[in-house]
């Protein structure tokens, strides 16, 4: 099942230039509606159902369910991030609560280097097979 927003939780990230669940989608879906200041999936069919903007969101406004078959309705999946870690909480439709906790990368945002000690990539090659960071055959 897609993301959907929850709007009495959403702050509309308080209206920065780009909202958390904006910036984290890899495929550009959610918006903010700057009028009711609220974000929403704009295109649910596309949706990966990834969990980036669930996990992101700071009022944990958004949700994503899973499918029926495999998980009762009514049950909640919700992340608390923390400086080092992820709390899910697994609720089930029978009240019953799990937690889980997990360590999370730590890299500061916005400080990654991509290529990281290796070459970047030449785009003049793009069309060969291969990885553009492979080394090179000295054999
Ligand atoms: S990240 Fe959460 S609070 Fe921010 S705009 Fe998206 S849904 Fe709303
Ligand atoms: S679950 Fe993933 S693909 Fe779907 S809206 Fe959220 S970030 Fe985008």
């Amino acid at each position: 099942m897609p993301s959907f927003v929850i709007t009495e939780k959403c702050d509309g990230c308080k209206a920065g230039d780009k909202t958390a669940c904006q910036y984290i989608c890899p495929h550009d879906l959610m918006i903010l509606n700057r009028d009711t200041m609220k974000a929403y999936n704009q295109e649910p069919e596309q949706c990966w159902e990834c969990f980036n903007c669930v996990k992101i969101c700071p009022q944990q406004a958004v949700e994503v369910r899973g499918y029926s078959d495999f998980v009762p309705l009514g049950s909640q999946t919700i992340p608390l991030r923390g400086s080092d870690n992820i709390m899910w909480t697994i609720k089930f439709r029978s009240g019953l609560t799990k937690r889980f906790k997990f360590p999370i990368r730590t890299t500061v945002e916005g400080s990654v280097d991509p290529y990281a000690g290796k070459p970047e990539p030449d785009f003049a090659t793009i069309k060969k097979p291969g990885f553009f960071n492979t080394p090179a055959r000295t054999e």
